[in-house]
């Protein structure tokens, strides 16, 4: 599928035919003889926005600069971990710090217990937790345990939700797989409920993971009638991140949290982005539930490779070694990792919220008001500080609302916001961040920058 992918200028690499004009074309065009596609991520090559990425060599609270010395306000934020910005220097000494002792051990350390606590404390329903490295491995594992605590074989996802690239769970998947998809097919489309949306993927394994329309109760209702005691959990972006930002449906969470207790499947919220990103305690703090297992990642790692998963205690007696179902991680519960990790939770108080959850409105309000201005339809979806502004002129409630949205114009505006210094997500399936570090000021400026852009 991502071969097929076509970037809007119409190459294929992205790498420009002429000669390189900037030291990121140079570096990039290297990059793509030694690199698949350049990059190690797949969104971040630009593809489907076009140009070239610039190469990003330094950080510093909301801005960050390329290696040809330009400057923007960054709203990437290395996809959500930087909600204290780059380089904040509490978790840079913190780092120093703690690595001047040694960088890991594989053995157990007093970090990684500190960061028990504070994830045991600050999300209520996690009473047992297991450090990983990435969310990938937080949600590969989750899946695992709540087949391994229930004996049953299906999952339950939603359409456009991403939880990392496990092969069971790249069937419908959003992120750089649903940006991809969009960009090889006129319909937006990328596979049919349980087929794989990605080569590699045996058909056999994404037969068990059923997938349902976010956002919709009584799909989910549905598929527990026909296969209730067969599924061992459901997994769900509680604020979905990665078809941009969509919020809950009132009671739709609700409803997944009735249907899974009562037929002992076990509900796990994907959390990587939104645990302690929307609230302290996550999306299950702002819409008062609890998860029976939680994934967490980016936040938690304060911008180094960390991921999380936890829950009901009787649920996480299953993993090894206490219980058979076996996970496990050489560099599991880092403990330079952990040190960031802590030193940017203890930045996030009452006080911290309000101030990203101001900003938050402030950048939203900002962009609607430079779309009116310009005759633009826009649709800004917002929780705190997560945002996606879709160039569309209906609500986006799910993936399929979502794909109606303009992603031509969505590149202009990526472009026009870029050439001002202003760096947002280059695909319109993905949400914007805001940090402690951006002020009042950014946010003006980026609104006056979209509003430039959109009358361009
Ligand atoms: N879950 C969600 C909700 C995510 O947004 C992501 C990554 O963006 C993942 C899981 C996978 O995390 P990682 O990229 O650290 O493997």
């Amino acid at each position: 599928m991502s071969g097929a992918a076509r970037t809007p200028d119409g190459t294929r690499s992205g790498v420009p035919d002429r000669a390189p004009a900037t030291r990121s074309e140079t570096l990039y065009a290297e990059a793509c003889r030694l690199m698949p596609g350049g990059v190690n991520s797949p969104v971040r090559a630009y593809r489907a926005v076009g140009g070239v990425p610039p190469f990003l060599v330094r950080g510093a609270g909301a801005r960050v600069w390329d290696t040809d010395g330009r400057e923007y306000v960054d709203y990437v934020a290395s996809w959500g971990p930087l909600i204290a910005g780059h380089a904040h220097p509490a978790v840079v000494r913190g780092v120093v710090e703690t690595t001047a002792f040694g960088s890991s051990f594989g053995a157990p350390t007093p970090l990684e217990l500190a960061m028990a606590r504070a994830v045991t404390e600050a999300i209520p329903s996690i009473e047992m937790v297991r450090m990983v490295s990435s969310g990938t491995e937080a949600t590969m594992s989750a899946l695992r345990v709540a087949r391994a605590a229930t004996g049953r074989r299906y999952v339950v996802k939603f359409d456009g939700c991403y939880h990392g690239h496990a092969d069971a769970l790249l069937v419908k998947a959003g992120s750089g797989m649903m940006t991809l998809a969009h960009a090889s097919s006129a319909s937006g489309g990328s596979a049919d409920g349980s087929v794989p949306a990605s080569a590699g993927v045996p058909e056999e394994l994404a037969a068990l993971t059923l997938v349902l329309p976010f956002n919709d109760a009584e799909a989910a209702r549905a598929a527990f009638q026909r296969h209730g005691a067969e599924i061992a959990g459901v997994i769900v972006e509680p604020v979905a991140g990665n078809m941009g930002v969509v919020p809950p449906a009132p009671g739709f969470l609700e409803s997944l949290r009735d249907l899974c207790r009562s037929t002992g499947a076990v509900l796990i919220f994907d959390e990587v982005i939104t645990g302690f990103r929307v609230a302290r305690g996550g999306a299950q703090a702002r819409y008062h539930l609890r998860a029976d297992l939680t994934c967490l990642g980016k936040v938690i790692g304060g911008g180094f490779p960390v991921g999380a998963y936890g829950g009901r205690r009787d649920v996480m007696q299953v993993v090894a070694p206490l219980g058979p179902a076996y996970q496990a991680g050489t560099l599991s519960g880092n403990p330079v990792a952990m040190r960031a990790g802590l030193e940017t939770l203890q930045l996030l108080d009452d006080a911290a919220y309000r101030r990203l959850d101001g900003l938050g409105a402030a950048l939203a309000d900002g962009l609607s008001a430079a779309a009116r201005r310009a005759g633009v339809p826009l649709v800004v979806n917002r929780v705190g500080s997560m945002l996606t502004p879709f160039c569309a002129d209906a609500p986006v409630t799910d993936a399929a609302s979502a794909q109606r949205a303009d992603t031509a114009r969505y590149a202009r505006l990526f472009h026009g916001l870029l050439a001002r210094g202003i760096m947002v997500p280059p695909s319109q399936f993905e949400a914007w961040f805001v940090s402690l570090a951006h002020t009042v000021d950014d946010v003006r400026r980026t609104a006056d920058a979209a509003a430039a852009a959109f009358a361009a």
